[in-house]
């Protein structure tokens, strides 16, 4: 597993280096549209302390944290009102998952039915 890097895009989003369109924010969590999206609703939900994947995240980060950040994904997913009309979640970790940007983060994708898993 790579040690994090500060370069990456999303740790300049954090630091307000580059726009984003923020759909959530609170103390741990930062929400924001993929700026290329694959479905009608496609959002990105990265915390905001510095881990490189899902592996890294759950290797590091106190329980706290952990819960912390799935209940902020809840709420996030309430506020979007999707918990009806369905969701999917995807983390990508590491080279066959051709993870792209090195800070932990989960693709949200609604708005439309999804297909099957390998269909997006
Ligand atoms: P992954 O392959 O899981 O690392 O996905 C990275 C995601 O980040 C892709 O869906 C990109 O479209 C998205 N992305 C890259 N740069 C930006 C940016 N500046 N603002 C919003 N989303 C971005």
């Amino acid at each position: 597993m790579t040690t994090y890097n500060d370069d990456n895009i999303f740790a300049k989003i954090l630091e307000g280096k580059i726009p984003c369109n923020k759909i959530y924010e609170d103390k741990g969590v930062l929400c924001f549209q993929d700026i290329n999206p694959v479905s009608k609703i496609h959002v990105l939900i990265i915390p905001k302390s510095k881990y490189v994947s899902f592996h890294d995240f759950v290797s590091k980060a106190n329980e706290e944290t952990i819960t912390s950040f799935f209940n902020s994904i809840k709420i996030i997913v309430e506020k979007l009102d999707l918990v009806n009309s369905g969701y999917r979640l995807i983390t990508n970790h590491g080279m066959n998952a051709n993870q792209e940007v090195p800070h932990f983060h989960f693709h949200l994708l609604a708005g439309e039915n999804l297909g099957g898993i390998k269909s997006k």
